[in-house]
């Protein structure tokens, strides 16, 4: 910045240096012989007086020119202290060709991105807070009940239940934070081995029995084998939450379908469920942090499943994609690089 306002100054000094060159040529070969004509013999004319009056002129229009040009730039030296106050809804007038249209350009994104990023952290904390918050004056509210005594025993484990279920949906709420944060932080997806996906999703389906056996659910399984490089503790993420939320959308003696193939170097994994399905109106925010569509579930969960299946996959070089209707049912389709590389 120092540079560019350095250079508008130079930009000032050549004007006038290059206004003063032109005066004095115009007064040696313009200005001279045609005075010679002009003015009536034994007149003469001193060749200071136009060259002085050329100089006076270029002064002002090397002033003008010099400080229009600097005017961006000056316009970003306050706009840049108006962010450092915090303020990110300030924005620079793009005018001007060249470069510095594209600086300002740039700056204008540049603060826009920045006014996002600002909005979305003070989104997080206060969705992160409120979610914290709720538990923990349950758990309160519960426990001075206790204190208080004149409950029955039934009352009494009761109440010791929910503080344990709130106390866990405490602790998993701490662990997805940490976990999210920790991946959307990480550039690679770190250390990998050789595995089968195909063996590693069954473990995850019998890791979820109690579950999907309380609810009287089919699972269905093609599941070819899928040799794979890549991060198993991540991916375990993704095939657990995938499933979990199948279960936990679908209804009393439904089926889950997992289907899997390979193709032109690409893996592609679909959990697909008949339950409850996703509102149009909520499809776009499914992989946003916190959202919960469905709020009869609400409580089983925190909205950060979907956000941190959506940043291994990304981390991991794939993609994930959602096909669902309103009461019919939900696939989620998993595609992975076969030999997934770093990033
Ligand atoms: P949650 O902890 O609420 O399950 P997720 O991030 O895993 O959070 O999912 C976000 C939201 O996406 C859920 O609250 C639900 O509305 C919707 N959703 C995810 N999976 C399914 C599914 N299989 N069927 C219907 N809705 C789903």
């Amino acid at each position: 910045m120092r540079r560019l306002l350095g250079s508008t100054r130079g930009l000032f000094i050549a004007c006038v240096a290059v206004s003063s060159l032109l005066a004095g040529l115009v007064t040696a070969f313009v200005w001279l012989p045609l005075a010679g004509h002009l003015l009536p013999p034994g007149h003469f004319l001193a060749p200071w007086v136009p060259m002085v009056l050329s100089i006076l002129l270029a002064i002002p229009i090397a002033s003008f020119v010099s400080r229009r040009s600097a005017r961006p730039i000056q316009d970003m030296v306050e706009a840049t202290k108006s962010i450092s106050r915090g303020d990110y809804a300030v924005r620079v007038a793009e005018e001007g060709t060249g470069d510095i249209a594209e600086l300002l350009h740039s700056f204008n994104r540049m603060t826009a991105e920045l006014g996002s990023t600002e909005l979305m952290r003070n989104d997080f904390i206060n969705t992160f807070s409120h979610e914290f918050k709720t538990p923990i004056v349950s758990i309160r509210g519960f426990a001075r009940r206790l204190r208080r005594g004149g409950l029955t025993e039934q009352q009494q484990n009761e109440y010791l239940d929910f503080i344990v279920e709130e106390s866990q949906r405490l602790a998993d709420l701490a662990s997805s934070v940490l976990l999210l944060s920790k991946y959307e932080s990480q550039k690679l997806v770190g250390e990998q081995t050789d595995y089968d996906l195909d063996e590693q999703i069954r473990t995850c389906v019998l890791r979820l029995e109690s579950q999907w056996s309380a609810k009287d659910l089919v699972f269905e399984l093609d599941l070819p084998r899928l040799p794979y490089r890549g991060n198993a503790e991540m991916m375990e993420h993704v095939w657990l939450n995938l499933l979990s939320n199948a279960v936990k959308f679908s209804r009393e003696g439904g089926a889950v379908f997992l289907a899997a193939c390979e193709e032109d170097g690409r893996i592609s994994v679909t959990v697909r469920d008949e339950g409850v399905g996703i509102d149009p109106k909520d499809i776009g925010h499914i992989f946003d942090k916190f959202y919960q569509g469905d709020s009869s579930h609400a409580a089983e969960g925190s909205g950060l499943g979907l956000a941190l299946v959506h940043r291994i996959v990304e981390l991991s070089g794939g993609r994930i994609t959602v096909e669902s209707e309103k009461g019919r049912g939900t696939a989620f389709c998993v595609e992975l690089p076969a030999a997934a590389g770093e990033g």
